[in-house]
């Protein structure tokens, strides 16, 4: 507005004839911009309202000098050579200079040197061009000196305004619109002052003068548009020092540069032959090495991009690495909250992707077919967002996604939903097997002004983690009660990692009783986290945790050595029946290929008969990777300890994995056992897993077992052992080496009595 406002005025100016009123348009158009021009820079603040204040008041004394100059034009008075007018304009010009010089200070504090010299180079060129073309041709000849010092000032002006221009121009940083009216400012002053050295400058009166004089508004005007953008605080941000970076084509400018003189002492030469030869030879040379010059900045540059690519990306999936996407948040943001007057990074979010059960499939097929995963998962991602939209690899297995200019929420639900579904079809692998992942999605929109790149990611990673405790292959959007979540969890992670070795893990037993006699035929292990100040902390809730982190591995081989070592005593003193101990063994450990040798360790470490030894699994871990499973469980059954399949009924149920397997006992999940006899139809599950797990030759233990009813269900079934609270929950050792102790007194006291009976 203010730029069209002021041309407008400096054309009215030349369009009415009458000087003074012609001159109070122009003026006007002067004072209205100078008025612009400050208003925007109190618009800053310290340092940066400083400089954009000396910018206001170079304009404020070039209007000065144009009040003065029409002062003595209306008056018609002979203005002196050196008039005050004169003074001020000359004065405006390196305030100007140094006004831009104090921003790029600001915008990188640590110097700029090479900025400066290059602008200085330009400059000087630029200089060495004005005294050939707009000094030296006035007739100094019998001019008074201080004539000789006014016709020299205004082009030294000029090369001043081309130094800020060049300063400009050469530092890097934001392409904000008020740089680009900077440029338009100080572009056009150059323009109209050169067009104004290059006529006599002494004819005050119209014509070409009075055309130069009334654009000088509209270039006063620029200045005010920059000083009043409101990306105007952006031009002097901090930014990275990369200014000192020689690019191919500000090498093109300095050869410019360079190349000046000995061009203009060509054109000087000409009418000697004899000189010319010479200086055009040395122009030659300097094009020579200059050219040599070029090519090796340019190779310079390209390796240099190469390195830049290397260091943001990610090598194997050639997506952003985790350095740069943070930054390019941070600029979405910053973008979002300017496209949408100032809500802050509207349209914006953040998708967390972790695949889920990756580290099994590295495990499994190896790192290649892992590697090969990801890339394949990477292209799928990027298929799933937009075009415009970022993805980029954190590490592992782990992905971002920045989503920019979304019309509304459920926009990212859909790409959320798109990339969930994306990623949980099968992956074919080069060998010809197939892999299956699925995906866990943390979403995480801007919820202040103050949202930053790191905040966004480190929710969506939160909102991730929420995804995958309900159950994964699914997405979740982040809300402030996640955070203290988060928190909470990452103290259950320290703590459980020191759990071992402080003893706070114990193993409780529940017995497992013979359906056909009521006796004790062994017992399960079960884990419990005594959490000082958190009481008693059921498997559940931290087993999950200990999974991901991988603190199962160690906690699990404790179970196994503790549970084995338990067992051996029990079995050194009742020795009247072998008994087994039931060890729970958790994915993580199943893909462990040393799984053999550390229960391998357990078992001739505590010296009990491997046979009285079982291993419970679930199906869900079989079935993840049966080819690896396979060769696990024989493995570790060469050993001589037995595998129970565990909570069976709740996975996929393959029955034909009950062959193929070597099982030796299933474990009914609870779930069918608590409507035994209620529902026809979970005692007929019951009945057929039985019915099928005995033809297959595998022993059937029922979980859950709450009440008489149950077990006279199960007697009818034929089902060979029980395990639930009927019986006992958990117990500690002691109260489990009572029961035994009992068991065995009750069991004597039953053979006397039987010795007794008379014949
Ligand atoms: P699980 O292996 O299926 O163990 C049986 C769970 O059912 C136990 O829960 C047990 O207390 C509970 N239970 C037993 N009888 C009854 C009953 O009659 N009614 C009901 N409602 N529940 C009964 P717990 O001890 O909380 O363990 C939960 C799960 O944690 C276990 O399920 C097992 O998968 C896992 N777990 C326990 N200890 C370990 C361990 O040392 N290592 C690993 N990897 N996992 C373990
Ligand atoms: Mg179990
Ligand atoms: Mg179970």
């Amino acid at each position: 507005l203010i730029v069209v406002a002021c041309a407008g005025l400096g054309i009215a100016g030349v369009v009415v004839s009458e000087y003074w009123i012609s001159a109070m348009l122009v003026d006007g158009g002067a004072l209205l911009a100078t008025v612009g021009a400050f208003v925007g820079a109190r618009r800053r603040h310290g340092r940066v309202r400083r400089a954009w204040l000396l910018l206001a008041a170079g304009l404020l004394l070039w209007l000065v000098g144009d009040l003065i100059w029409d002062a003595y034009a209306i008056r018609d008075s002979e203005a002196p050579t050196l008039s005050p007018a004169d003074i001020a304009y000359f004065i405006a010009y390196p305030l100007m200079v140094f006004a831009i010089w104090r921003m790029l200070r600001i915008r990188s504090p640590r110097g700029n040197r090479e900025v400066v010299l290059d602008g200085l180079a330009l400059a000087a060129a630029g200089a060495l061009a004005s005294w050939e073309f707009l000094v030296q041709p006035n007739s100094y000849a019998g001019m008074p000196w201080s004539e000789r010092v006014v016709a020299a000032a205004y082009p030294l002006g000029d090369v001043l305004l081309l130094t800020a221009l060049s300063w400009l121009a050469f530092s890097p940083g934001v392409r904000t619109r008020a740089a680009g009216y900077l440029y338009a400012f100080f572009g056009v002053t150059l323009a109209l002052d050169i067009g104004y050295a290059l006529f006599p400058r002494f004819a005050t009166t119209a014509g070409w003068i009075d055309y130069v004089n009334s654009f000088y508004p509209l270039a006063y005007a620029f200045l005010a548009a920059a000083a009043l953008q409101g990306d105007a605080g952006d031009l002097t941000a901090p930014a990275p020092n990369v200014s000192g970076r020689l690019h191919p084509a500000r090498v093109m400018f300095l050869a410019i540069a360079l190349l000046t003189a000995p061009a203009l002492d060509l054109v000087e030469v000409a009418s000697s032959p004899d000189r010319m030869a010479s200086v055009a030879i040395g122009l030659l040379i300097t094009i020579a090495v200059l050219g040599r010059f070029f090519l090796v900045v340019r190779d310079r540059e390209a390796a240099r991009q190469q390195l830049e690519f290397q260091a943001s990306h990610d090598t194997l999936t050639g997506l952003l690495n985790r350095h740069l996407v943070a930054d390019r948040i941070d600029h979405a943001l910053a973008r979002g909250s300017r496209a949408a007057g100032g809500d802050p990074g509207a349209g914006v979010a953040v998708l967390y992707v972790d695949l889920d059960r990756f580290k099994a499939v590295n495990d499994s097929h190896g790192h290649d077919a892992g590697d090969q995963l990801l890339v394949e998962a990477a292209t799928r991602l990027v298929a799933a967002v937009r075009a415009g939209d970022t993805v980029a690899r954190l590490g592992g297995d782990e992905f971002a996604v920045l989503c920019e200019d979304l019309p509304e929420r459920q926009t990212v639900f859909d790409i959320a939903d798109r990339i969930v579904d994306a990623l949980s079809r099968p992956f074919t692998m080069e060998g010809g097997g197939v892999a299956v992942v699925s995906a866990s999605v943390g979403i995480a929109v801007p919820d202040g002004p103050e949202a930053s790149g790191e905040d966004l990611l480190r929710d969506a990673d939160a909102a991730m983690y929420r995804a995958k405790e309900a159950g994964r292959d699914r997405w979740e959007v982040f809300d402030a009660a996640m955070r203290d979540w988060v928190a909470a969890r990452r103290d259950t992670e320290t703590a459980l990692a020191g759990a071992i070795d402080r003893g706070e893990l114990r193993l409780l037993y529940q017995p497992i009783v013979d359906i056909s006699d009521g006796s004790i035929a062994g017992f399960e292990a079960l884990l419990r986290w005594e959490r000082p100040g958190h009481g008693v902390v059921a498997p559940n809730d931290f087993i999950p945790l200990a999974e991901e982190t991988g603190l199962i591995i160690p906690i699990g081989e404790w179970v196994l050595t503790e549970a084995c070592l338990q067992a051996a005593r029990w079995n050194r003193e009742f020795m009247d029946r072998p008994l087994h101990v039931s060890i729970n063994v958790s994915g993580r450990q199943l893909n462990q290929a040393n799984l053999r040798d550390t229960v391998e360790r357990a078992v001739h470490g505590a010296g009990i008969d491997p046979e009285c030894v079982t291993l419970e699994l679930t199906e869900s871990m079989l079935l993840d990777d049966a080819d690896w499973a396979l060769a696990q469980l024989e493995s570790v059954k060469r050993l001589g300890v037995r595998i129970a399949i565990d909570d069976f009924g709740t996975g996929y149920s393959a029955l034909s994995y009950l062959r193929l397997f070597p099982i030796d006992v299933v474990k009914i999940d609870r779930s069918f056992i608590a409507d035994l006899g209620a529902m026809a139809a979970d005692t007929t599950v019951v009945a057929a897993v039985i019915a099928l797990s005995h033809a297959l030759g595998h022993q059937v233990v029922a979980e859950g077992v709450e009440t008489a009813d149950h077990l006279a269900a199960l007697v009818t079934l034929g089902c060979d052992q029980a395990q639930g609270y009927f019986f006992a929950k958990p117990i500690t050792t002691a109260e489990a080496t009572a029961r035994l102790r009992n068991a065995q007194r009750r069991s004597v006291a039953d053979l006397l009595a039987k010795l007794r009976e008379p014949a």
